[in-house]
Formats: structure tokens, C-alpha cells, sequence
């Protein structure tokens, strides 16, 4: 059989394929015919280059950074169809950033916006491009010129389970961003397992909020909605008011915690306004826990957390359903990202290599079908990043409690040892964030001279609150072992994060290195 991820995505259409897949934000409706039809043309045009295959026999890869439209959403699906390694990537990379990528991956075909393409083109055929196309989001560019001209049937090219389908650049949240190598079997097992584990109904509908450079917008997002052939209300770039809207016509929402707190900032959203949707989740960073319950107050829902990565897919998540005995939603837990999803093997081990007690804190490791097989072109970082037991080291530190919920604390990478000591930034962030007038927090370690490393906070005040760093220590220093305490504490106006909402705290650590040295 052929494992091509678009073969299995394509049988969760509907019969009817004149029925509405997506429906866009500026009133235009494409049907599932449409869908099938324009990646078949697409993937013949990329077919029809007539690329050869890298000397490793990795398939062409195709590169793509262009503003969010559903001809993006196209491509990436006619990309699998043709059998092509699809690599997308984050619109705000400049020059510097996309000469990196395009060196890296080398791709025989590159897709960016018309307004870069001057640039784009020069350092893709540099890096031995073949091709350069453009595409917009208003449905123009030499991509779909040259594909109007190619037929609309076409048959999916044979993939085994485990070649490779798309690369993913991490975040770069804690450094330079790496290639994770994904596979169709990646994919597709890791969409079915969601599918089933969130309870796709037949009439769900979609309000398709979040970028698609990222694995949560491009996988867990459209796999989700296309494995279950659900519509899709489709936003080119979110709008929290748009989406509250939205909210009356559709029935599962996925978002970052940021678009949760903008949706909570709009007196719009009400019980009412959220009563036909079935789900809201929520992953990429923490949510906070006021978020969580401020969600549940405004709109009598409560929001589902899971956790995963660009390397493994999705890991972790929350129950949808909650034991019979108990409401249907008594069982999420705010704080937590719930329990390894079916199919995921995870562990916690402490510094020795050793898995820790449970309920203590230590590094996560996990194994399963939707852990990537390495970084591209980098074996000694993969190679390090593994078990000899085949565990991926996830860099990030947690707990998981008796009763099987996990919780993040951080990244081990963010962890401060002060004077012998481990800091969970998490942990203090959570004392920060419940005293009056504080928004939000970030903790992050400094160089110091007595202490090896020393907390810093950087704190965020709600709207009209007035704060001083000093007497929110003194609060700290009331509830909490003195090692723990950070020794500066700067009231900001906003936290650094990158467009999926991270909080990029190597910036912080940046800025604050001199502090003590
Ligand atoms: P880089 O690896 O380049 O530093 P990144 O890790 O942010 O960047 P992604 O793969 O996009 O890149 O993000 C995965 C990370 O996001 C996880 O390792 C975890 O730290 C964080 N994350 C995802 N979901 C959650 C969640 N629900 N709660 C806390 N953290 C989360
Ligand atoms: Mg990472």
C-alpha cells in the first residue's frame, strides 16, 4: 500500500466533494473538489520539473515562506501528493535567517511572497536552487500561473511509512533553529491517534486561527480537520473579535496561550457567543493558569492543554472525556499538559540517567511513532539527542504525578542552578503571577560571581496596576526558601516572544548577563 500521508488525508474527504472545505475570512468558499483538484494540478506542475533526486535519494525539497492564504495550505498538500519534502518557513526571516535555511536544506524549489523575491531568488539559486516561484495571499503568482496550465488528476506518488515528508525548523527558541526530519508515518499516526483522542464528530467545523510554518497550524490544525473531513473557517491572520464571531458556527478552535488572552481582552466573548463550540485547545507554550480559568468563567468552557514539539509531534494532552462518573470536562487540569497520548512512551530522568520517583523533577524522554528520525544533516546532534534506547531527549523538565498527569516546570536549558541549587523558573513564575497586579513573569538565571548563576525576574503588571520590583520580592521572600528568591526583579511592559508566543528568554539572559558580573 501506498503510506503517502496525502492518500490517507484525501480519504477522510467527504462523499459529497461539492460540500464546503474551507471558507475564508473574505467570503470565498473552496469545496473538497476544489481541494482535490488544484494540489493535483500543483503536484503535476512540481512533477512535471522533472527534478532529480539528491545523491542520498532524499526526494526534492520545497521550500516555502509566504504569507498565510488556503494556495498555501494547497501547496503543502500537493507538495506530499508529488512525493516532495515540503519545508516551510517562518514569514519574518530576513536575509541572514533565510540564507541559513535555504543553505541548510537545499532546496531544488523555493515559493516566496512577490515583494521578496528579489532577494529570495538570488540566495536560492545561490544555494543551487532550480527553481524560484511566487505566491501571495491574493491568489496570484507564477506558482498558480504556471499550474493552471497542468492537468487536475493525478495520482499520489508511493511513499513507504517512513520516507520523508516535510521539514520542520524548530522555533529557535534556545538557539539557531534545527531541521526536523518528519515522515509520513510521523504524521499520519500522530493525526489519527488526535483524532480519535480529542473526538472529532462528524459536523465539526474548524476556526483555523494559527500560522502554518508551524506544526501546530500546519499538522495538528489541517490534519486534524481534513483526516475527519471537517470544514474549516478559515483566518488569515487572527482576529480575536473575527473569531468570537466565528464561534457560532463552528465547533473546535486550536490556539497559543496569546490568542486566548486577546480573545479573553474582547467584551464580545460570553457563554453565549461559545455555546455551539465542542473544544478549545491550547498548546506551543503555557498557558497560564488564570488564563485557564478566566476561560472557564467567560465562556463555561475548559480549555484543553497538550504539550509537543517540532521534533516529536504531538506528546501529551488532556482528556477530552472525563470519566463517566464526573462532568465532561472535570478531568483537564490547568497547569498540566495531561497524560501521554496513546502510543507515546515517556519517562523522567534525573541527572545520573536514572528515572526519578514519580512525582519528582527531572528531564523528559519519549519514544513512539511520531518522534521524528533525526536532524537533517546534523547526526552528531541527533545522535546526542537520543537514548541508546531510542528515547528523544525532550530538553524540557517536568514532572509526572501518580496519578499520570505531567507537568512542564521548563527547559532544562532555562533551569538555574543558584549556589548548588536547581530554580525552577516555572515554579517562581507561578508564586509572581498570583500576587496582585502582575500579568505575567519570566525568570531567567544571570552569571554571578558568588552564586555561579542567580534568578532575575522580569515582570509584566495588568493594565492601571502599579508595581515595584522590591516589594514584590519581599512577597516572594515570605512564601519561599531563600535560594529561590531572584535578586532583581525589572517591571516591563511586555515579555519577548516570537510569533508562535514563546517567550524568548535568551534575549532576557542577554540582556540582563551583566548584571552581577
Ligand atoms: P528550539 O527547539 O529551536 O529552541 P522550540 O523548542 O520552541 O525552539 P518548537 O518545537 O516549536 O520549538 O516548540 C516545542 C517546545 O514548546 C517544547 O519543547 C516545549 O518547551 C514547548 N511547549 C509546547 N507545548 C507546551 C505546553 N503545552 N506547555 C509548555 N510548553 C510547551
Ligand atoms: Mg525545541
Amino acid at each position: 500500500t501506498n503510506h503517502n500521508l496525502f492518500v490517507a488525508l484525501r480519504a477522510g474527504f467527504p462523499a459529497d466533494l461539492d460540500g464546503i472545505a474551507v471558507e475564508t475570512d473574505d467570503g470565498l468558499c473552496y469545496s473538497w473538489r476544489d481541494l482535490d483538484r488544484a494540489t493535483a494540478m500543483i503536484a503535476n506542475l512540481l512533477q512535471s520539473l522533472d527534478i532529480a533526486p539528491s545523491a542520498d535519494g532524499v526526494p526534492p525539497r520545497v521550500a516555502v515562506q509566504v504569507e498565510k492564504s488556503v494556495e498555501a495550505m494547497l501547496l503543502y498538500l500537493a507538495t506530499l501528493r508529488a512525493g516532495f519534502v515540503f519545508l516551510p518557513l517562518n514569514t519574518a526571516y530576513q536575509s541572514a535567517e533565510m540564507e541559513y535555511f535555504i543553505g541548510n536544506a537545499e532546496p531544488a524549489v523555493v515559493v516566496c511572497s512577490s515583494k521578496n523575491f528579489n532577494w529570495v531568488s538570488k540566495l536560492s539559486f545561490k544555494a543551487g536552487a532550480r527553481h524560484v516561484f511566487t505566491l501571495d495571499d491574493d491568489r496570484t503568482g507564477s506558482l498558480l500561473e504556471r499550474a493552471v496550465h497542468c492537468s487536475d488528476q493525478q495520482k499520489p506518488a508511493n511513499r513507504r511509512a517512513d520516507e520523508l515528508a516535510a521539514i520542520l525548523y524548530t522555533s529557535g527558541t534556545t538557539g539557531r533553529s534545527k531541521g526536523a526530519m518528519l515522515s509520513h508515518g510521523n504524521l499520519l499516526s500522530n493525526a489519527r491517534v488526535l483524532k480519535d483522542y480529542w473526538g472529532w464528530e462528524k459536523n465539526d467545523v474548524l476556526i483555523h486561527a494559527l500560522p502554518i510554518f508551524h506544526v501546530h497550524g500546519l499538522f495538528v490544525a489541517i490534519h486534524g480537520a481534513l483526516l475527519n473531513g471537517s470544514k474549516m473557517l478559515w483566518m488569515g491572520k487572527f482576529d480575536p473579535r473575527r473569531a468570537i464571531a466565528d464561534m457560532s458556527r463552528a465547533t473546535v478552535f486550536m490556539g497559543v496561550p496569546t490568542l486566548y488572552v486577546r480573545m479573553l481582552a474582547e467584551p464580545s466573548l460570553n457563554r453565549e457567543q461559545a455555546s455551539h463550540m465542542r473544544l478549545f485547545i491550547s498548546g506551543s507554550a503555557p498557558l497560564l493558569l488564570e488564563t485557564f480559568n478566566d476561560w472557564r468563567e467567560r465562556t463555561g468552557h475548559t480549555i484543553l492543554e497538550r504539550y509537543g514539539m517540532s521534533e516529536t509531534t504531538m506528546l501529551t494532552s488532556n482528556p477530552y472525556r472525563a470519566d463517566a462518573r464526573h462532568d465532561n470536562q472535570s478531568e483537564r487540569r490547568g497547569g498540566t499538559v495531561g497524560f501521554p497520548l496513546p502510543g507515546v512512551e515517556l519517562r523522567v530522568l534525573g541527572d545520573d540517567g536514572k528515572p526519578v520517583p514519580v512525582g519528582e523533577i527531572g528531564g523528559i524522554q519519549v519514544r513512539g511513532e511520531g518522534v521524528f528520525a533525526g536532524y537533517w544533516r546534523m547526526p552528531e546532534k541527533t545522535a546526542e539527542e537520543f537514548s541508546a534506547d531510542g528515547f528523544f531527549k525532550t530538553g524540557d523538565v517536568g514532572q509526572q504525578a501518580k496519578n499520570g498527569y505531567v507537568t512542564i516546570v521548563g527547559r532544562s536549558k532555562d533551569l538555574i542552578i543558584s549556589g548548588g541549587y536547581n530554580v525552577y523558573p516555572a515554579e517562581i513564575e507561578g508564586y509572581l503571577n498570583e500576587l496582585p497586579g502582575v500579568a505575567e513573569s519570566a525568570l531567567v538565571g544571570v552569571p554571578h560571581p558568588d552564586f555561579g548563576e542567580v534568578g532575575v525576574a522580569v515582570v509584566i503588571a495588568k493594565p492601571g496596576a502599579k508595581l515595584n520590583g522590591e516589594d514584590l520580592l519581599a512577597e516572594l521572600k515570605a512564601r519561599l526558601a531563600n535560594f529561590k528568591i531572584p535578586k532583581r526583579c525589572f517591571i516591563e511592559t511586555e515579555l519577548p516572544r516570537n510569533t508562535m508566543g514563546k517567550v524568548q528568554k535568551n534575549l532576557l539572559r542577554d540582556q540582563h548577563k551583566g548584571l552581577f558580573a
